[in-house]
């Protein structure tokens, strides 16, 4: 007997259960070769392994509820007669020898099959619930008889054959309800085993239920059918089985689930059955129960193997569909393991060959650190770039330059404080107290960064604006700037773009460039560690023209509240929001603040200060902050009223305090010197030495040096008493260091002069001496009193009348002067000197002519203007930013000369005249009146229209000045000519 293993795979859903069995020999007639080699071959088998033969299958389900899927059933069959039946052609499907034989019974106990007929020469494991049926079934294996009819059940009409309801339904079933559910075609099955309530079939034959016989356990007769006969050399026949074969063929090349049925079948049955073959394809096909049941119903063999081919067609497509499936499916899944690996690999490799370092992954996590605490706060986008470039770096070779890109890039987006603010202060009080700590005066600058931070109180959150600060250098602009950002407790940062041309300075270059870096803007941010600095934009009016891109329009982007929340660097390539940074330009010149810029910003302009002021600004904070910078104590030094005074007006007479602030430190640095000297020499002086210098200039000390250096110093001692010594002592110390450091007059040279000196009492040694610095030997630490251009005159002569000009300095006060170069018929003329544009050259021609006009009507008589060349000149410092405002200074200075008259003493004047002699509004009285009181002058001459300006003016600023308002020049001519002193000279 053919010994049959089949192993099958776990699930395979559409055969509940096969085999094939040896009982295909169903015709010994055959005259195939195959059969004949398949015949030898099962016999030798058979008497080799007489007694006990396995058979192995794997089942499935069959009865859907018994939860038992895939149970494993080992079958025992005997074949104790196997000898017999192979001489008795007739039992040839008969599997265990029974008597009678299968073809005898004609009436047998219906079993419905729920799910698929059962086809001849297949197993089918089955459930019976019905315990009456089953009692029937195992007395009939008792009684030797052990055969039934399975019959499929046909659907309930109306109801979705799939619904578990109808399987459930079926064990309900009885009687004739049963039987007329029943398909009429059934198999014959050999009830091989019962265990439990299950009982495993093996399919015989084809029947026909042809009436019910009893009804509980149902019970029917049947006849047994056969195929139609057929020819077996049919060519179409022969073909469409080829056909089903090789396609089963193609199914078991996909699915390893058929291949040892396929293999046993076609391998060891060949073509020697047709039926066989149609039933075996239809059983293992995945067709359903109605397709199934069709080609057991078929008795027609041809019909029989097309209906099968069509159903293997089918499978075969389904293969091919869930191969492709499983295929797409496995091909992602590994694609990713694949990857994984590979990744892997490669780290493993690298590391193998020190390519990796273990910098890199040092480097992203450093990274990874840095941003995890803005994690909250940063926008997603900017996450999103940050995780994309460490991904980035993690492929890429550390040694390559794209590395280095991306290294440096993670590094500065990483490293901006993103969302990251400082708590800002809205204590008005708070703020007036700092502002008031670091500057003097300043009221109006102070007043507005007031309201700005009121406002912020009231609206809880404080919005960026841009603040200009225009003024002459040294009046406080940039410090000022950083006092607020102290005074609301922003960071603090300031750059210049004086002279700035690359637009990339503020926008950044793009990363590609080597050693590109981003804008000010984003060094700014790295640098303070908050989105809401301080910046200050230093020079802003001296920007440069760039040569590619104007630096204006970068600027404008930058500072645009409407345009900076969301500014792009081109660099960091990812928006950065600057609408919470407060910006602060300072400018020496508004006018020369590009427009579109001018528009934006809010102009507070610090005109400069008068001496009272810089006596202030010097005595409660430059001398103190020189003081502590140089390490010096407070009881060591005593500067004098008189000293400061003669300083701010002899040394210092600019508008800002710069070069005062540069005195001071001077003085200073010269007093820390002296004392430390005298400490040395005091130490030298304990230890019983004579001190000598070490300065090899010592030597040279003789009256020639001292010469130059001016007059000794004079120092004051005073003995202070020191925590070493318990005692006091007096001592006077003579002036043992004369030095001149003076640069004013840069060709002297500096020397340090030491003289030596014994101490005399070495008691005193340790004593410190307090250094005085008064008007009289003021000149010994800052030189001699600087030169001073802008008074020359005590009393003005004929010609020379001072004006007042406003320029990038500030205010200042100038002479203009007129002389007379030729006479003769006809000669008037005017020549203009100075470095004067053409506007001011036009101003010059229309004064000629107006002093022409005036003099007709006070001297009808004088040919002066006529007969006259004559030769205007102002000085280079005079060019008025504001345009022309020397017209009146120059008519009177014509007029001067031409009536030989001299203007009234300490008399400034300013303003712009027109033909008819109308003066007009001119700029800057505040930084004029100053520089006019500087120049001690008394007399000031405006135009009326400016009256308002001046009485807005500090009471300490007007004091004491003689200010007329004229709206026509007859009144200047009246103020400046007066009579009396003309008279007096
Ligand atoms: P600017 O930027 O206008 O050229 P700075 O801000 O550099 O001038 O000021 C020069 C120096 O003068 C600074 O040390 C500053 O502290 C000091 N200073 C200017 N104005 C005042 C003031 N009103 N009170 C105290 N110090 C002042």
């Amino acid at each position: 007997m053919l010994k049959l293993l089949s192993s099958t795979a776990a699930s395979c859903p559409q055969a509940h259960a096969f085999a094939t069995v040896p009982a295909l020999r169903t015709k010994p007639s055959s005259s195939s070769p195959l059969f004949d080699a398949l015949s030898q071959l099962t016999r030798l088998t058979a008497r080799r392994s007489r007694t006990v033969t396995y058979r192995r299958f794997f089942c499935s389900d069959s009865s859907g509820d018994s939860g038992e899927d895939g149970s494993l059933a080992e079958v025992e069959l005997k074949d104790a007669k196997a000898d017999s039946e192979e001489s008795d052609p007739k039992s040839s499907s008969a599997i265990v020898s029974t008597s009678p034989r299968p073809e005898d019974y004609l009436t047998v106990l219906a079993l419905p099959l729920p799910h698929r007929p059962l086809f001849p020469g297949f197993y089918m494991p089955i459930y019976v619930k019905d315990p009456k049926l089953l009692a029937a079934l195992q007395e009939n294996r008792k009684r030797q008889a052990p055969y039934a009819g399975a019959f499929l059940l046909k659907d309930e009409p109306g109801i979705d054959s799939s619904g578990s309801e109808t399987e459930k339904s079926v064990y309900d079933l009885k009687g004739k309800e049963l039987f007329n559910r029943l398909h009429e075609v059934g198999t014959l099955a050999q009830i091989t085993s019962i265990q439990g309530d299950q009982v495993v079939l093996i399919g015989h034959r084809r029947l026909r239920m042809t009436e019910l016989v009893s009804e509980d356990p149902l019970t029917v007769k049947v006849d047994h059918i056969k195929d139609k006969p057929y020819d077996k050399d049919d060519d179409v026949i022969k073909a469409t089985s080829f056909e089903v074969i090789s396609t089963l063929r193609d199914v078991l090349k996909t699915s390893s689930l058929w291949r040892d049925h396929v293999q046993t079948y076609t391998q060891h049955i060949g073509d020697f059955s047709f039926p066989r073959l149609a039933d075996f394809g239809a059983a293992i096909s995945g067709g359903n129960k109605l397709q199934c049941q069709q080609v057991l119903e078929e008795l027609d063999v041809y019909k029989r193997l097309k209906l099968t081919l069509e159903l293997v067609k089918k499978e075969m497509e389904i293969r091919k569909i869930q191969e492709s499936i499983a295929k797409a499916i496995e091909e992602k899944i590994s694609g990713e393991q694949r990857r994984y690996l590979l990744n892997e690999q490669l780290k493993a490799i690298k590391k193998e060959l020190g390519l990796e370092t273990d910098d890199k992954t040092a480097l992203s996590s450093k990274f990874r650190e840095r941003i995890e605490q803005y994690k909250d706060k940063c926008p997603p986008h900017i996450l999103q770039v940050i995780e994309e470039e460490l991904t980035k770096l993690q492929l890429l070779e550390a040694s390559s330059s794209e590395f280095n890109v991306t290294r440096n890039y993670l590094d500065w987006l990483t490293a901006l404080p993103w969302g990251s603010y400082s708590d800002e202060n809205f204590d008005v009080l708070r703020a007036q107290q700092i502002l008031d700590e670091d500057h003097y005066g300043l009221t109006d600058v102070k007043e507005r960064i007031l309201e700005f931070i009121a406002v912020g109180k009231l609206r809880g959150t404080s919005q960026g604006k841009i603040i200009c600060l225009s003024g002459p250098p040294g009046v406080g602009k940039t410090s000022i700037g950083r006092s607020i950002a102290r005074a609301l407790n922003r960071k603090f940062f300031r750059f210049s773009v004086g002279g700035l041309a690359d637009v990339a300075e503020i926008k950044g270059h793009r990363r590609t460039y080597i050693g590109a870096m981003p804008g000010k803007m984003v060094q700014c941010l790295k640098n303070v560690g908050t989105a809401n600095p301080l910046v200050l934009i230093d020079e802003i009016d001296k920007l440069g023209r760039g040569h590619a891109g104007d630096p204006a329009s970068a600027l404008l982007e930058l500072l645009d509240p409407e345009q900076n929340a969301n500014f792009l660097d081109h660099y960091l390539d990812v928006p950065i929001d600057l609408s919470k940074v407060l910006f602060v330009c300072t400018a020496n010149v508004v006018e020369n603040i590009p427009n579109p810029l001018l528009d934006r910003m809010e102009v507070i302009a610090i005109a400069g200060y008068i001496t009272d002021e810089k006596m202030h600004i010097a005595r409660d904070y430059l001398e103190k902050t020189t003081r502590e910078a140089c390490g010096i104590k407070p009881e060591q030094v005593e500067v004098t009223d008189a000293a400061l005074l003669g300083l701010i007006e002899n040394y210092c007479r600019e508008a800002g305090v710069r070069n005062l602030q540069k005195q001071i430190e001077k003085i200073y640095r010269k007093i820390a010197l002296k004392l430390v000297r005298q400490g040395a020499l005091s130490e030298s002086a304990v230890a019983g030495e004579v001190v000598e210098t070490d300065n090899a200039k010592a030597e040279n000390v003789d009256e020639s040096s001292q010469k130059i250096a001016g007059s000794d110093m004079k120092v004051e001692a005073e003995t202070v008493e020191t925590s070493s010594h318990n005692q006091t002592a007096e001592t006077a110390v003579e002036a043992v260091t004369i030095q001149t450091d003076d640069q004013s007059q840069s060709d002297v040279d500096l020397k340090d002069i030491t003289e030596r000196e014994k101490v005399q009492d070495n008691e005193a040694a340790k004593a410190v001496e307090k250094v005085l610095v008064d008007e009289s030997n003021l000149a010994d630490y800052v030189g001699k009193p600087v030169f001073h251009a802008e008074r020359i005159y005590d009393q003005t002569p004929v010609g020379v009348v001072m004006g007042l000009a406003w320029t990038a300095m500030g205010g200042s006060t100038l002479y203009i002067e007129t002389t007379q170069v030729e006479q003769g018929d006809g000669k008037g003329a005017l020549h203009v000197t100075g470095q004067l544009g053409d506007v001011m050259k036009e101003s010059a021609q229309i004064a000629h002519t107006v002093a022409r006009s005036i003099l007709l009507e006070k001297e009808p008589n004088s040919p002066f203007f006529a007969n006259s060349k004559l030769h205007l000149h102002v000085p280079a410092g005079a060019t008025p930013k504001d345009g022309p405002s020397a017209g009146c200074t120059m008519i009177t200075s014509m007029l001067s000369l031409a009536m030989k008259k001299i203007v009234r003493k300490d008399l400034a004047m300013t303003g712009e005249v027109t033909l008819t002699g109308k003066i007009l509004p001119i700029g800057g009285v505040k930084e004029k009146t100053i520089a006019a009181r500087r120049s001690d002058v008394k007399t000031i001459i405006f135009p009326s229209a400016n009256r308002r300006d001046f009485d807005e003016l500090t009471p300490n600023v007007k004091e004491g000045l003689d200010v007329h308002f004229v709206a026509d020049y007859s009144q200047i001519f009246n103020v400046a000519f007066s009579d009396e002193q003309n008279k007096e000279k």
